[in-house]
């Protein structure tokens, strides 16, 4: 039988802050017209038609994601993910990414290989290019943080404030999924850690996995809406939890809403995987996180262009000013809606 060679474990500081720079960013080509230069000077440079669309958010080991359950390649690639669904809940086109890491001595190279691997295949995916970022040594863990630019449409961004009485509220794809599949690996992680040689079958849950694993943004769904000459009156991306999201839409645009239980998507696999853990469905649709679907608001009179489309749920109506957020019942009873983000705190 062959024997399993210990993987090449290169430490960080053997190539020196510039070397790592270029060994990672080599293969950071640019294509798009509105990159004019990327990697290699003081500061890339764009060159934008219309409303820059710009966003950042912070990845922390310990806080945002575990190694543990977390692969590399899938870190990177969610990293970048989770930044351009923001400039797609604008209602942008997504254009460039910068990456800032801290790392520390633990990881080899190889490791922080991984993990550019999958921000190079996101880019890639999603048509983006890497144009800049920053390198640096952590004392403990790693840490990344992702900027991501995009383009307005020449209608403009599209706001969380936009929503008016009668709107319809529109969701994206399926909820709860990527939440249910972090609760199958953290246990599956649970049983590894009492017995190594425990071999995990994740068969059963591959969706939900895939959800946590590796998220997609929806750079399709808005192609779709121009296609389909639907322009939403508001919009905000799914990463905290859809009972959160849509008292964000609510608050910023001033309005109430009611959203219907019986209309909320789920996949079989999560209704499923809800049963199998003794958790109400519907509570972890509205207060789970991470699915990265879009929820937005449309006119009364765009219905007739979604309907029917198997990537779009109409979940709710907004109401008046002044009246409350509210979840309607499969028992048609009318509660309040409340808010159960995701917190990192
Ligand atoms: P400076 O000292 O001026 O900050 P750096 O040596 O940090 O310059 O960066 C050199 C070039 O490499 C810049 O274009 C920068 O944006 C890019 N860069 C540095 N670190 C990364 C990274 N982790 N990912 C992508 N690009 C990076
Ligand atoms: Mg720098």
């Amino acid at each position: 039988m062959l024997e399993n060679k210990e993987p090449t474990k290169t430490p960080l500081d053997s190539l020196g802050e510039f070397a790592l720079i270029d060994h990672l960013t080599k293969s950071a080509t640019t294509s798009l017209p509105s990159t004019v230069l990327g990697i290699g000077d003081d500061a890339a440079v764009l060159k934008h038609d219309g409303e820059t669309i710009v966003s950042t958010d912070m990845l922390i080991e310990g806080i945002h994601f575990d190694l543990a359950f977390m692969p590399l390649k899938h870190l990177g690639y969610k990293a970048v993910v989770v930044n351009l669904s923001d400039i797609y809940a604008m209602g942008a086109q997504a254009t460039q990414v910068l990456v800032s890491l801290a790392v520390s001595n633990r990881f080899p190279l190889e490791a922080v290989e991984e993990l550019y691997a999958g921000i190079h295949l996101a880019c890639k995916t999603y048509g983006v290019d890497l144009v800049g970022g920053d390198t640096t040594s952590s004392q403990q863990g790693l840490q990344l943080s992702v900027t991501a630019l995009g383009t307005a449409p020449k209608t403009g961004a599209v706001l969380r404030s936009g929503a008016s009485e009668n709107d319809l509220l529109v969701v994206s794809g399926d909820i709860g999924g990527a939440y249910m599949g972090l609760q199958v690996l953290a246990r599956e992680n649970e049983v590894f850690k009492a017995n190594p040689k425990h071999q995990p079958d994740l068969e059963p849950y591959s969706y939900l996995v895939e959800r946590q694993l590796k998220p997609e943004a929806r750079k399709d769904v808005i192609s779709l809406l121009q296609d389909l000459k639907v322009r939403p009156t508001s919009m905000i991306d799914i990463s905290d939890g859809l009972s959160s999201e849509v008292m964000h839409l609510c608050k910023q645009s001033e309005v109430g809403c009611r959203l219907y239980e019986d209309k909320i998507p789920l996949d079989p696999q999560f209704i499923n995987v809800c049963e199998e853990f003794s958790l109400d469905s519907t509570t972890i649709a509205l207060s789970g996180g991470e699915d990265y679907e879009l929820l937005f608001t449309i006119k009364q009179g765009d219905f007739t262009k979604i309907k029917g489309n198997p990537n779009l749920t109409v979940i709710g109506h907004m109401t008046a000013k002044g009246t409350e957020p509210s979840l309607v019942t499969r028992a048609e009873e009318v509660i309040p809606l409340k808010a159960q983000g995701w917190k990192a705190f």
